[in-house]
């Protein structure tokens, strides 16, 4: 049996709309035996309103059982003065971290999403602000580098650009918390108490999900949803071990390949 990481957004739905076959796949993989982790750079809802939506899917799990990136952000920056530029819902997951205005040790960027808060978050004010601590000597730590992430009405720009304009406008790189970073894929490792070598990684991003769990030595398997693109898995020399349909595949694919 196997320790399976398993993307959500691109995965068991696009924009809250489930995809097909995510609820039955997921009751299988834990009647097989698997042991699973939900892993997501959902950077925009607290882990316990994000499990609530995917049980509303009909999707089994426990609150816990979910790994989100601002619980990672706190667990890195605790203690520390921090301006954060993420969405409201989050900052109760920043538990711990000092929310400053002003003479930040840290800037945090979260994510973007569908609603008109993001445009509030990343306003050129807010960036302008951002700039000012970086240049004082803040370090520069980010929820996820996305580009881009699909929507039901197509791809959709990312933080991942704000994120990449601040380290061009101040020449620092940023700390990536959520994947494809080490400290996120060694905490789900460790909470699965598994080996990478035994471990894989189901995602719709070629970069963050395949990419990022091949480079810590895992195994991965590419969906045909949510974020996939052929032109993308042509174009980059990163090759899942697989590539199936839906998630609604991913048992009966283990079963033969395992
Ligand atoms: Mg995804």
């Amino acid at each position: 049996m196997a320790a399976i990481l398993l993307d959500v957004d691109g995965v068991f739905h696009v924009s809250r709309e489930p995809i097909a076959g995510g609820a039955e796949a997921v009751e299988r993989l834990r009647r097989d035996g698997h042991r699973l982790r939900f892993v997501t750079n959902n950077t925009t809802q607290t882990r316990a309103a994000l499990a609530e939506e995917l049980r509303g899917m009909g999707i089994q799990l426990d609150d816990e059982e979910l790994q989100t990136t601002p619980r990672a952000a706190a667990a890195t920056l605790a203690g520390r003065r921090v301006l954060a530029l993420t969405m409201h819902a989050i900052v109760g997951e920043l538990e711990g971290i000092d929310l400053v205005g002003e003479d930040a040790e840290a800037v945090l960027i979260g994510g973007a999403d569908e609603t008109p808060e993001t445009n509030l978050v990343f306003s050129y004010m807010n960036l302008a602000r951002a700039f000012h601590e970086l240049e004082a000597g803040a370090e520069l730590f980010c929820l996820h580098k996305n580009r881009w992430w699909q929507t039901k009405h197509g791809p959709a720009l990312d933080a991942g650009a704000f994120v990449a304009g601040l380290e061009y406008a101040t020449q620092v790189d940023a700390t990536v918390l959520g994947k494809p970073s080490t400290a996120y894929f060694e905490a789900a490792l460790k909470a699965l108490d598994a080996d990478a070598g035994m471990t894989w990684m189901v995602g719709d991003d070629i970069e963050a999900d395949i990419a990022g769990a091949q480079a810590h030595g895992m195994r991965t398997i590419l969906v045909r949803t949510g974020k996939f693109r052929p032109d993308a898995v042509e174009a980059t020399p990163v090759r899942p071990d697989g590539i199936i349909s839906s998630i609604a595949q991913l048992p009966d694919w283990l079963e033969e390949h395992l």
